[in-house]
Formats: C-alpha cells, structure tokens, sequence
C-alpha cells in the first residue's frame, strides 16, 4: 500500500512544566537534528503540562524550520470558530509551519467545556465533523459572505472569515474506532494513531475504512497522509519490537510503510540520545530503504483536497506541474491564494501561481508555461506594475518575490547583486549601512524585476540618472528556457534591450548593479496654495530646471474640492547632508507660490524609502494611467494642465523631475531612448475613456512617455515609448530572443494586428493568448 506521501519524521515531546525550558530545548534540538516534525501532547486539565496552544507558539518562536504541531489538540476545549484563528495566526507568524492535530479528547467535563458534559463516541464523531467544517470556513478568506453554521454542536452566526493561514494546514485526526475512520476518510488530511495502542491488523483495517469513505465522498485516498506516534529503546540486543539496534528498527518500520502505507513516523521520546540516534542512524537507512522497496514511488507534491481540484481552471494539466515545482504551487482553492492573486492595483483571479525559488524553478516553470501557450502568462516581481498585467483571468502567475536576495559582491567598486522579488525599500536599508544608495524610484513596495527593466525614475535621478543607468549585468532566462548573462561584455545587445524593455525579452532573476556613495540626504515636503495652477506649474518647472543637478523633485497635485482652493504637493531631495546648501536649493522651490506647510528633514534615503508595508496586496479591477515626457513646462502645457487638472478626469496628476544625470546618456545607448526630457508627466483617472479623450488632446507636448506610467493599449503608445530607431532594432531583437513572443504582457514590441471587427478595434497587447 502506498500513498505516494515522501516519508518525515517527527518528534513527540512531553511538555512537563517542571522544566518548561528543556521542552523547548528538546524541540530546537528536533530541528537541529534534521526532523520535519514537532509534536506535544494537549492535556490543559493536567497541572503538570504546559498549555500545549502557548508551547507551541514559543516554540514556533524559537525555531526557524520545522513544521509544528499538537498530538493532538483536545477538541472540545477549543472553540472551533477561536482555533481557527488562533491556528491561522500561528502559520502565519511561523511562515507557515502550523499542521492540526485534532482528537475528540476526553476529560473536557473536569473544566467545564461542551457544558461539563460527557459526549458519547457518536456526539464526539458529529462534534468533530462540525469543528472541521467551521475551522476550514473561517480560513476560507476568498469567500466574501459571512460563516454561518447551525449544527447540533456549534453555532456559528454570521462570523467574519479569515485570516487565511500561510499555507492550507492540513488537519490530523488521531482517532481509532470506525466513525471516526470514516469521518477521516471524508474530511482530514491525516490520520494520527499511536502504534502502542493498535492491534495486529488495526493498521490495514483503518486504511481500508478511511480509503473507502475517501472514495465515496468523491476524494483520492491519497490526500490523506498516514501518520504514526511510536516508542521504542536502542539497545544493542534484540529484545522487543522497536527495543534493539538501530538496523532492527528499519527493519520493523520498513514493513509499515511498504504494506501500511505509513509516511510520517513521530517518534515518542524525551530522550536527546534517543532522538539523535533515531534521526542519524534510522531515519536516513529507512528512507534508503523504502526507496529501495518502493523505487519513485513518492512524489513531492501533495495530492489535494478534493475541495481544492474543485477551484481549479480550465485548460491547465495541473497533474503535469513538474515536481521540481511541487514547492512553488498556489492554486485558487489553496489558503494562499487570496495573498497572491491580484497585485498593489489589479484585481485578478490566475488559475496557477508559481511561486519560484531559484534560476531553476523559474526555467521549469516557464516551460511549464510554454506548454500553455493557449492561456495569459504574467511574470510578477514586487506586483507594483502599471503597464505590466502582474496578474491574470485564468492563466499562469510565476511570481519572483521570494527571490529577493541582496548581496555586495565587491566593495571596492560598489556591486551589488539584487534578486528580482526585491522591494526597492529592501534594497534602500541593504545598502544604507555601507554609505551607499541607488536612485529607484520613489514608493519603497515597488519590485525590482519591474522596474529595473523599464527605467527607474526615482528621488534622485537628476544626480544619478536612472535605475538603469547603473545597471552592470543581469542573470536572465530567455523565452526558450536559456539561462543567460547579459552585460556590455556578453550578449550585449540584450543587455541594451534590457534596459527600458526587458519584459519583452525574459524574466530577469537577478540584477547587478553599481551603486553611489550617498550620504543622508535633504529630504522636504511642502505644501503650497496653487489656485494659479498653470503660473505654480510652471513656476515650479522653472526652479526645478535652474537647480543644481543634487537637487530633485516631484509634484503632486488632485481635482480642487468644491468651493475649495488648489493645493500642490512638492516633494524634494537635495544629495547633500549639508543644511546650508538643502536651504539653498530648497529656496527657490518655496519661493513658486503661497507655501502653506513645510517639513525639510536631513535623513538617510533609505528612510524617504520606508514608506510602504511589504504585505499581501487586494487591488481591485484596471488602472487607467497615462504617462508623457516633456522637455519644458511651457506656458502652453501648463494652461493645458490646468484645464486638465480642473476637469475633474484625473484623480492624481503628478509631475517627476527627470533631466541631468538622465540626459547625459545617449538616446541610443539603451531601449530607455526618450532622453530630452526634464519632466515626466503622469495621470491617474477613475474612466479609461475619459481620461484618454483629454489626454490625447495634450500628446503633441509630450516627447514620448514612460512605459511604467502608461496603461494605453493602442499601438500607437509602442511608437510613444520608443523612439523609432530604437524600436526598429528592439523588434529585431525581439524576432531573434522571443520569435513566438511567449512574453507579451508589457508593452509588447512585437508587431501588433488589430484583433475583432467592431468600428474601434482592440490590440493583443496585454496578456491575451497567442495568435
Ligand atoms: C505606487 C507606485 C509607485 C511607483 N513609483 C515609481 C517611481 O517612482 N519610479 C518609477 O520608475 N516607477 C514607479 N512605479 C512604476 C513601477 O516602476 C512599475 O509599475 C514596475 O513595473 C513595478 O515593478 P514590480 O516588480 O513591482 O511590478 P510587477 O507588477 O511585479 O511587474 C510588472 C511588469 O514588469 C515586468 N516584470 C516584472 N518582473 C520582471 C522580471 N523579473 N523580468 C522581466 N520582466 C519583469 C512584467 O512585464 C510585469 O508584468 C510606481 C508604481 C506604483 C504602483
């Protein structure tokens, strides 16, 4: 019998509260030693024992790797409805380390649970049934409505679901007689037994039971993993089951996974030596061994709850995600699913998100992708894009974010290497500490993959050019599963690609950048009175293009209230420390209009980029930005502005100072090409329409635009963001790195041919499938 589960071990640890430290201990030395497992006993009502719930949480403190667990938790003292969230709590503090352990328990009358009554087994069976249905719906947080639940045992009345745990916790039952077998075959994850209380046969009876319920409720047997509590002595004599020599034991435990299909062995001991001899001489002889009886019997990926297959997609061969991928996967009916799905501004609902580790996982999921050619792929980084569709309807997510490594490979010439899942707030305080920073951008949550392949207009960028400008090299892989190099020494015209339209050519897993020595910086934020929208406008493009080069600055400005005056935002960085010149370069800029509020601060510039929380994100449906670059802020431009600003169509109207050190590089010297321009102009509307009919009528100011601003899907905007040489070249190189243009999601370079025959025609430039 086999269950296809790959073989764990685990520890059962007394949580006697005379020593409450040597607990812990003996759990830090569980992980130490390599086990997959920590489990304790649950008896509240037992003055000798530490509250299992608490332990458990110390523990998940004190460890970093293994997985947590009660053995098992005594039910009935135990809201459902509380465990749940105190459950999800735990595997959300803990990176989703928590597995439940449930038992129906025994002595909750002593303290007063289920109203100090004794269940007969039939009651614990139905109590047990409901606990699980209403644990599983409070985790459930994709669920909009309220949990509602009217059982004999718990009544639940309208209950906010969530959070969701970190990862789908699979729920044990440790239980022996039939109904409860059965009630394991419908609903749990694992059945938890103790060897020392089975009979001959009880093994093969149990699993007969549960595997038949399993079928019947329309699940594969093999969602249930078959655990197994056991005891035993080394001696160096035979002298019992489990009591001799180590070789004894694989002996005897062999069988019981060969025949029983046991995969978790938790080995009852408060031992050290025990445990130590256990995890060095049996556990690896024993997985050697079954792997010899049952050669690649075991896959990696654990078979789903038949609830979870139910969400899935159409059109994705879910059982033909590689194993290598096993650890990645995240699909709609998952706990995990809610975090991932949509990004900082989009709303979305993929069917599959890898959430890759490393070079290798992202060449096997992108194959894994390529044999979906029929279905919408999106790369995600820090999910902060705009122009990049990070998300999906149904498709595939491969998702970088845990590749967020920051290293410093060489002092002397300030290189550093940045994974792609990176947040640019991560990399501002990586680097603070050597005196250094890289000018990004100017909201800390947003991902490097992303822009760090389109440009990077940050606080900084009149001093020190953009994000791009400081790129060296990049580790990427390439539409056909290559894994490549790019610098001005090898492939070097991808490289040039990289810079301002990377997303076309690959997913970048890594980032190699020279970074400035830059100490605290001036950092102010005034507010003004800009009633004269279009005399601030310009008054403020003015000072900015008189200042020195240390000094950069962005605008923000909103539709006035009713009856209310115009206010403008000016946000500002001088790259100096010294207050003298931040007071000097500040001047000018107060000097535009009425200022009304003003906060200069001397700060480190990784604390400007501390202005994000790194969590989960919910956006909802599609932004509707568009974005242009402007060499000056003419009279013209600015009446236009302000007539814009007025109108009501744009929520956020934002001008960034670009210019200086961004100027100094040759148009042609990256895919970034729109080099002139001092001023990037970008606005954000609530009706795609609107904002595009007003917008359009401002396009013969702007010298092009920023891709990352720019949420237009005519193919106009390709010929916007690329100067024509550039653009030339760009598809080039886009015939020869991505000929069946695998990926497409942002700003696709690839010739594009209106799609439908309605009067206004669409453009396959998002993540639609291929022709
Ligand atoms: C609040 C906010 C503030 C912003 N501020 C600035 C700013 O100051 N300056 C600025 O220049 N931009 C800014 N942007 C725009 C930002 O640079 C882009 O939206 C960028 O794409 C976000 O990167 P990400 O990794 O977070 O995006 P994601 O949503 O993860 O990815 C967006 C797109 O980038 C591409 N991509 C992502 N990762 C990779 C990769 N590893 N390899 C290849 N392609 C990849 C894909 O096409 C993807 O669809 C801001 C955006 C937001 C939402």
């Amino acid at each position: 019998m086999n269950y296809g589960h790959p073989i764990e071990f685990g520890t059962f640890i007394t949580p006697l509260n005379d020593d409450p430290g040597a607990v812990v201990e003996l759990a830090v030395l569980s992980e130490s030693l390599g086990y997959d497992l920590v489990t304790f006993q649950d008896h509240p009502y037992q003055p000798r024992f530490l509250d299992t719930w608490t332990l458990l949480s110390w523990v998940a403190g004190r460890t970093e790797r293994i997985r947590i667990a009660a053995n098992v938790l005594n039910l009935p003292l135990r809201p459902p409805a509380v465990l749940a969230r105190s459950a999800a709590s735990l595997d959300l503090l803990s990176g989703g380390r928590l597995e439940l352990g449930l038992g129906a328990g025994a002595f909750w009358d002593a303290i007063g649970a289920m109203g100090g009554r004794t269940l007969d087994p039939g009651e614990a069976v139905d109590a047990l049934d409901e606990a699980i249905d209403v644990i599983r719906g409070i985790w459930d947080a994709s669920e909009r409505g309220a949990l509602w639940h009217e059982g004999e045992h718990y009544q639940i009345t309208g209950a906010q679901r969530g959070p969701a745990p970190a990862h789908d916790i699979p729920i044990w039952v440790g239980a022996l007689k039939p109904r409860m077998l059965r009630l394991i075959g419908q609903k749990a994850d694992g059945w938890l037994p103790s060897l020392g209380y089975l009979k001959p046969g009880d093994l093969q009876r149990g699993n007969r039971i549960i595997d038949e319920a399993a079928v019947e409720a329309g699940r594969d047997p093999r969602e249930i993993r078959r655990l197994l509590n056991i005891s035993g002595r080394f001696e160096t004599e035979r002298d019992g089951f489990l009591i001799g020599p180590s070789e004894q034991w694989v002996e005897e435990l062999l069988p019981l996974v060969v025949e029983d299909g046991v995969g978790t062995f938790i080995l009852a001991s408060d031992d050290a030596a025990t445990m130590e001899r256990f995890a060095r001489e049996v556990a690896p002889a024993l997985r050697e061994a079954v792997e010899r009886a049952l050669p690649g019997a075991f896959s990696a990926a654990p078979v789903r709850r038949a609830a979870v297959r139910a969400k899935r997609r159409e059109g994705i061969d879910y059982e033909a995600i590689p194993a290598s991928l096993a650890d990645t996967v995240v699909e709609p009916g998952d706990a995990g699913f809610a975090g991932v799905r949509s990004t900082y501004l989009r709303g979305g609902s993929p069917g599959l998100v890898l959430m890759v580790k490393n070079t290798e996982q992202v060449v096997d999921a992108l194959a894994f992708a390529r044999e979906h050619r029929h279905l919408p792929l999106s790369i995600r980084s820090g999910g902060h894009g705009i122009s990049g569709r990070s998300t999906n309807d149904g498709g595939i997510v491969i998702n970088l974010s845990r590749m967020n490594a920051i290293e410093v490979l060489d002092l002397a010439n300030r290189r550093v290497r940045v994974g792609a899942g990176a947040r640019w707030m991560e990399v501002a305080a990586a680097l603070e500490p050597y005196g250094w920073a890289l000018s990004s951008g100017d909201y800390g949550g947003v991902g490097v993959g992303g822009l760090a392949t389109a440009g990077g207009v940050g606080w900084m960028s009149r001093k020190h050019g953009l994000t791009i400008d400081h790129l060296r090299a990049v580790e990427m892989v390439l539409a056909d599963g290559t894994v490549v190099r790019a610098s001005d020494e090898e492939n070097a015209d991808l490289f040039w690609a990289v810079r301002g339209a990377g997303a076309n050519f690959g997913i970048v897993t890594s980032f190699e950048f020279e970074v400035d020595e830059v100490g605290d910086v001036g950092w102010a934020q005034l507010v003004f009175d800009a009633s004269d929208v279009a005399g601030f406008l310009e008054g403020w493009g003015a000072a900015v293009e008189a200042a020195p080069r240390d000094l950069t600055s962005f605008l923000i400005m909103g539709p006035p209230r009713r009856g209310q005056r115009v206010f403008a935002q000016v946000m500002a960085v001088v790259d100096s420390d010294d207050p003298e010149t931040i007071v000097e370069r500040l001047q000018p800029l107060a000097d535009v209009g009425p200022l009304y509020n003003q906060r200069v601060v001397i700060t480190p510039y990784a604390s400007i980029m501390a202005n994000a929380a790194l969590g989960d994100y919910d956006g909802q449906g599609e932004p509707a930005v568009r974005s242009g670059l402007i060499e000056h802020i003419t009279p013209e431009f600015a009446a236009a502005a302000e007539l814009l600003i007025r109108s009501g169509v744009v929520y956020f109207f934002q001008i960034r100072s670009v210019g200086g050190a961004v100027s100094d590089v040759e148009a042609d010297a990256t895919a970034y090409g729109n080099r002139s321009a001092n001023f990037s102009v970008i606005a954000f509307g609530a009706s795609r329409q609107r904002l595009d009919a007003v917008w359009d009528e401002l396009h013969h100011h702007f010298d092009g635009l920023y891709l990352s601003f720019e949420t237009d899907p005519r193919p106009e905007r390709i010929a916007d963001a690329f100067p024509p040489k550039t653009l030339e070249r760009l598809r080039e190189l886009k015939e020869r790195y991505d000929p069946t243009n695998v990926f497409r999601d942002n700003f696709n370079v690839a010739q594009l041919v209106p799609v439908g025959r309605s009067a206004e025609p669409a453009y396959e430039l998002t993540t639609g499938s291929i022709a």
